[in-house]
């Protein structure tokens, strides 16, 4: 496998300033001000207005993501709080659960878009798309590009001359 780190922190960037990992200009969610409901802050938008990269490859894409990143993200500092709660200070139970359970909720609601960026970011990075594949955009994992078959000038039979009456 070959890494290529500056490639990678490029990703990185683009993720945490939740840009297309491709061209790194777009954005990747609606802009907040713009949200109409909770189900647009959360969601992606189909592709990259600029490069045409298409941000959900498939059905149930960003899975991975939620479940593994953000909840696995929300996990790590609920664990973290959790121990330095309990080693420095000793607080009831309701109190403990109270301080370590709410930020974790706020994290992986302000996290979620982040986790979908850097699941995109390293997704681009181990398996990128390639441009082509047919429709003009982004298609399928390892589309390469393919030539173009000449085109075939259709076969016209030829046609008799009009006789010419005088
Ligand atoms: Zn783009």
């Amino acid at each position: 496998m070959n890494l290529d780190f500056r490639r990678a922190l490029q990703y990185f960037l683009r993720a945490c300033l939740l840009k297309c990992p491709e061209c790194g200009t777009k954005p990747i969610f609606m802009p907040i001000y713009r949200i109409r409901r909770l189900r647009d802050y959360f969601t992606p938008l189909d592709g990259c207005p600029r490069c045409g990269y298409a941000y959900e490859r498939e059905l149930g894409y960003f899975l991975l993501s939620i479940w593994a990143i953000n909840y696995g993200g929300g996990s790590v500092l609920g664990i973290a709080i959790y121990c330095y709660l309990e080693y420095f200070h000793h607080l009831s139970l309701p109190l403990l659960l109270f301080c370590v359970i709410s930020p974790v909720v706020l994290f992986n609601f302000f996290f979620a878009r982040h986790s979908k960026a850097f699941f995109l970011a390293l997704d681009h990075y181990f398996d990128p798309h390639i441009k082509g594949g047919g429709g003009g955009g982004y298609g399928g994992s390892h589309t390469k590009e393919q030539p173009a078959p000449a085109p075939v000038a259709p076969q016209v039979a030829p046609t008799p001359e009009p006789a010419v009456l005088v």
